[in-house]
């Protein structure tokens, strides 16, 4: 680029820079995901290197977070609070630690050697507390770096900020520096406090964090789920520290602080990109969000030969992780209508590489988020895949909104057979009224049916359930069971053998267990669990079919609105039919005629959770078999598991596990206690 057009360039992206520090470190409203911030400020940064002689210290690139506000007092750091420089591959990692190591002179067998305190990076809002013979005396917010906050009136409402060191004869001064965060949980209940009280919705958790300590009344942070996490120290007077960071962190644990968890002492550029990868594959089971990890040179002689730069230490580095929140373009929105009619707005999207995936659709859940986002065909979005969660808009880029964007019309009759939409009162959800009128219900309760937890029918995809009911082959899931080969054969890309093999599924799929069959039926909000409960609690398909609310009820796992969408099932005169004919076409499974008491089960009121490849049985056997004996069978772990049951290469759910001191056994272990149990599971085989 010539010299002018680069100036040009640079002046740009430094005022929109600013104005993007404005908006997320003192109004706590980013504009624009992290992702997009960050590549601007790399643009930046490359061009002030390539062009030194534009370089000013009053650049984004030189300063540290965003100014002070003035409703709070100042306070002057007494030892900076910097920033972090931040690398996102591999290779810049290895120049980072090449760097280090030139200037301190080492060896190559010395960086092999060398060790680091690796840290998650956590993210939420930096803090400085301020300990004086003991006693909390001030807390402060990063601020610019040099002037920060006074926010002490907050952070002493913060449950595991201690008041006073828990140590005999404290330092004259002790400066702790760590995180204060909103834990995922936490978040979602302040969301959903804000979507009752209309308030305005929090963006993330870390803006959350931010906007509550810095309150004016105290009250309003004490009424917030914050966490506070140490990572370092300030000045400290009056005590000799350690020589190692991670020992630091150590004493900071004794002095009653909660340090970073998941710091390790690693070694060389192996040991930092072993912790990246470990960290970042077990992300989505932490409580709380994390951006990347921090490898900070332990030796601290070591760190102050280093020093800092402008706005960071030049012993320390983020390696942040691939982001969870990117830009794309809103192309189209469709309505799909699903098993039990509810139209759901779905976005097409430009492609988009976020979460570790190329995204192109996403959910847009219902008319009401359409309105809240006040989302237009064109616009600029906000896009969040987290984990394996469906990918969500979370925003709309109002600036980048072109002149021509086309609003959203939710569609005033079912898309697919033009039914009325029915909407119901306190419910976001708008549904179809066509039932198994509807092609779209009847294709997606047929593909619930033969699904692997329902009836397994092995063979039948989506596909080939689409073409059965467009070709009018089948209506309803019984029509499968009186299905013929020169039907299927009909269908497009349908070999005799892959018939033939089609058929030998269906008719296995006859024999199946009684719980999958009120599974398989579809009912609105009967997941395995509720039937599974049904099932134990009446014994028998006629007692479920006639059961009275008050009956219902009393049933584990079923409450009023559940008891009524399985009483508003059964009036339908077509859905009792449609149980008949499956019985009469042959489908069967031995019923019992006794109540089953669950509360009398060997396992009953404890909370498993499955997870890992298992050698022997099937997940889904021992699943079941789980239930069978009364357990409750959880998706993740949390407080409430009782036992992980884990195979090979177990993930996230092992380590949440360990950290939550939960009992795991392994496959063995459980066959061996499935053994002793002698348990009969007739009832519902
Ligand atoms: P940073 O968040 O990238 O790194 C420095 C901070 O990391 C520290 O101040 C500290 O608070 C935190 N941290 C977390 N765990 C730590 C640990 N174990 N040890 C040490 N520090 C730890 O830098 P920053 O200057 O706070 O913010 C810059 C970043 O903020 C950008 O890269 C961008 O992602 C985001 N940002 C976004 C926008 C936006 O508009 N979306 C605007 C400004 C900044």
């Amino acid at each position: 680029m010539p010299n002018n057009r680069s100036n040009t360039r640079i002046k740009q992206l430094r005022k929109q820079l600013e104005v993007y520090n404005h908006q997320y470190y003192v109004l706590d409203e980013p504009l624009v995901p992290d992702s997009e911030y960050d590549r601007q400020m790399q643009e930046l940064v490359a061009l002030e290197k390539k062009y030194p002689e534009f370089l000013t210290s009053e650049s984004p690139s030189q300063k540290v977070g965003g100014k002070a506000i003035n409703t709070f007092k100042q306070i002057i750091h007494s030892l900076p609070m910097l920033s972090l420089d931040n690398v996102f591959d591999k290779q810049s990692l290895i120049d980072f630690v090449n760097r280090v190591a030139n200037r301190v002179e080492l060896q190559e067998k010395q960086i092999n050697a060398l060790a680091f305190s690796a840290e998650p990076k956590l993210d939420g809002v930096a803090v400085s507390l301020r300990y004086e013979r003991g006693i909390l005396t001030q807390g402060a917010s990063r601020g610019d770096g040099v002037r920060g906050e006074d926010i002490t009136h907050n952070v002493r409402t913060i449950a595991n900020i201690p008041l006073r060191l828990m140590i005999e004869n404290p330092p004259d001064v002790f400066e702790v520096r760590g995180e204060v965060l909103i834990p995922h949980q936490g978040f979602a209940e302040l969301n959903i406090l804000a979507l009752k009280q209309e308030t305005k919705l929090f963006a993330n958790p870390r803006n959350a964090a931010a906007g509550s300590i810095r309150q004016l009344d105290p009250a309003v942070a004490a009424s917030r789920p914050l966490k506070f996490y140490a990572y370092g120290l300030g000045t400290v007077e009056g005590v000799q520290l350690p020589n190692s960071h991670v020992d630091r962190l150590q004493l900071l644990a004794e002095y009653g602080f909660n340090p970073s968890p998941g710091t390790e002492k690693v070694s060389g550029i192996e040991g930092c990109v072993q912790y990246y990868q470990q960290i970042l594959k077990n992300r989505d089971a932490l409580a709380y969000d994390i951006d990347g990890v921090v490898l900070k040179i332990d030796d601290i002689q070591l760190q102050k030969q280093l020093g800092f730069v402008s706005r960071a230490p030049r012993w320390a580095i983020a390696y942040k992780f691939p982001a969870q929140e990117e830009l794309t373009r809103l192309l189209n929105v469709d309505f799909q209508v699903g098993r039990t009619g509810a139209i759901t707005p779905v976005a097409r999207l430009e492609p988009v590489f976020v979460g570790g995936v190329t995204v192109s659709n996403a959910t847009l859940h219902n008319a009401d988020e359409i309105e809240r986002l006040d989302v237009r065909i064109g616009d600029t979005v906000i896009i969040r895949r987290a984990g394996d969660v469906i990918p969500q808009i979370v925003n709309v880029i109002l600036d980048r909104r072109p002149d021509e964007t086309e609003p959203i019309h939710f569609p005033d009759a079912c898309p697919v057979c033009d039914s009325e939409l029915h909407s119901v009162e306190n419910e976001t959800v708008i549904r179809c009224t066509a039932g198994l009128f509807c092609p779209a219900q009847r294709v997606e309760a047929i593909k619930h049916f033969s699904s692997r937890k329902a009836l397994d029918i092995d063979g039948l995809g989506d596909k080939i359930v689409e073409q059965l009911v467009a070709e009018k082959l089948i209506s309803s899931p019984d029509d499968l069971f009186t299905l013929s080969k020169s039907a299927l054969i009909s269908l497009e890309r349908m070999a005799e053998k892959s018939a033939d093999n089609l058929l030998l599924s269906i008719e296995k799929s006859k024999q199946t267990a009684f719980n999958r069959f009120v599974y398989a039926l579809g009912i609105r909000e009967v997941g395995e669990a509720t039937a599974l409960s049904l099932v134990q609690h009446f014994g028998c398909m006629d007692h479920i079919i006639k059961a009275s609310f008050e009956e219902l009820i009393e049933v584990d796992d079923v409450g009023p609105v559940v008891a009524n969408h399985i009483i508003d099932f059964f009036k339908e005169p077509h859905n009792v039919d449609i149980v008949q004919r499956l019985l009469d076409v042959g489908v069967s499974f031995s019923e019992t005629t006794e109540i089953a008491d669950k509360s009398a089960l060997p396992f009953s009121g404890q909370t498993w959770v499955v997870t890992g490849t298992l050698e022997i049985m099937t997940r889904q056997q021992v699943k079941e078999r789980l239930q069978q004996l009364g357990a409750k069978v959880a998706g993740s772990v949390s407080k409430k598991t009782s036992f992980l049951v884990a195979g090979a290469n177990a993930g996230s759910k092992l380590t949440k596990a360990d950290a939550l001191g939960i009992t795991v056994i392994n496959e063995a272990d459980l066959i061996e206690r499935f053994n002793q149990l002698e348990f009969s599971h007739e009832e519902t085989d």
